[in-house]
């Protein structure tokens, strides 16, 4: 069976080393070049790192549990102790290492954007810059507007009640230590998290922090240029610090249009009446990780009881 997976994130890949596990061969494109879609880390020059993406790995199901031990006994999981008794499990050493372990003997191919996904002689094709060929079942774990823009026409469930809150992100690189909790939640406020992320287990030894925005703040600047979003949140940042310009060594921002699910579909996986097609996420189930997980281990699970 020719298997097609759209997205490399935490549901594709999850989805994929099922199917793989079962002795299928899936191929699965992503358009970005890492692995791991919000999973994401980030490397500039001078050896600085940050997770600008997911912080940390909630786990609340016992399947997921059990991918976690296997990638902390494989080197792939720490835990970092933030200092409130509550250790929080990270990839190591980013958080993209979850989705390099999962992804090992997979068929891989970064920087290709699926731009159409059509039916014709009862076989998928798919199309980036080329055509990429014909597959009997096609899995889409893009955020669900893109994958109501790719294969909405071929689903058989509405994905129009699904939201997202947008999440504009920080990386600050400062000139010195900064005394303040290496994580710490703000549930009021206009920044709602803030991570010393060269705390994180196997980290480079910096000054690298992350924060994000909270939803109102986000929404409201969206539409600002990376500069400017940078500009803004980082006095934010000095503000809540009491630091000035001339702590700071570097300073970028990133705009997460779809970062975390607010109202999800409220069932595993959407798909094609004929079961040929199935689109899952995050957006599925939840807003994190293991959401994300549980999705596309159960679009596996559909097929494979299907075959
Ligand atoms: C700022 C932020 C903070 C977060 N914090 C946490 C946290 O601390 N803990 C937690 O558990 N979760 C957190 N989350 C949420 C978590 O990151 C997501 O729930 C999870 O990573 C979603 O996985 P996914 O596979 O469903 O989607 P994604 O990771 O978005 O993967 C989808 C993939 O599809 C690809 N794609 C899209 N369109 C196409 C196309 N046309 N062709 C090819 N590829 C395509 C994208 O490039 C992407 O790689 C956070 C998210 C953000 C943005």
């Amino acid at each position: 069976m020719r298997i097609a997976i759209i997205g490399s994130g935490m549901a594709g890949l999850a989805c994929a080393s099922r199917l793989s596990e079962a002795g299928l061969s899936p191929t699965v494109f992503d358009k970005g070049r890492g692995l791991g879609g919000r999973m994401a880390t980030r490397r500039a020059e001078g050896g600085f790192q940050f997770d600008h993406g997911a912080q940390v790995i909630p786990c609340e199901d016992t399947g997921f549990r059990g991918l976690l031990e296997n990638a902390k006994a494989a080197g792939h999981i720490a835990e970092w102790d933030t200092g409130d008794g509550n250790a929080k499990a990270v990839g190591a050493p980013g958080m993209t290492a979850l989705a390099k372990y999962l992804a090992q003997g997979l068929d891989l191919h970064q920087q290709s954007e699926i731009s159409s996904v059509t039916r014709s002689d009862g076989a998928w094709d798919l199309t980036s810059e080329h055509s990429l060929g014909t597959f009997d079942r096609v899995i889409c774990t893009a955020p669900a507007p893109q994958t109501r823009k790719l294969v909405g026409h071929a689903l058989s469930d509405p994905l129009d009640n699904v939201a997202y809150a947008p999440s504009l992100t920080l990386m600050v690189v400062l000139n010195r230590p900064l005394d303040s909790p290496d994580a710490q939640a703000y549930p009021t406020g206009d920044l709602a998290w803030i991570a010393h992320d060269s705390a994180k287990p196997g980290r480079p030894s910096r000054h690298c922090w992350v924060a994000q925005a909270s939803a109102d703040w986000s929404t409201a600047h969206l539409e600002l240029s990376k500069d400017d979003i940078a500009t803004r949140m980082l006095d934010l940042f000095l503000t809540h610090h009491g630091l000035d310009a001339t702590d700071v060594a570097y300073a970028t921002a990133h705009r997460w249009r779809y970062a975390l699910v607010t109202d999800p579909l409220g069932q595993p996986f959407a798909t094609s009446s004929d079961g040929t097609l199935h689109a899952g996420g995050d957006w599925c189930l939840g807003p994190h990780i293991e959401h994300a997980w549980r999705s596309g281990t159960a679009i596996a699970e559909d097929i494979l009881s299907a075959a």
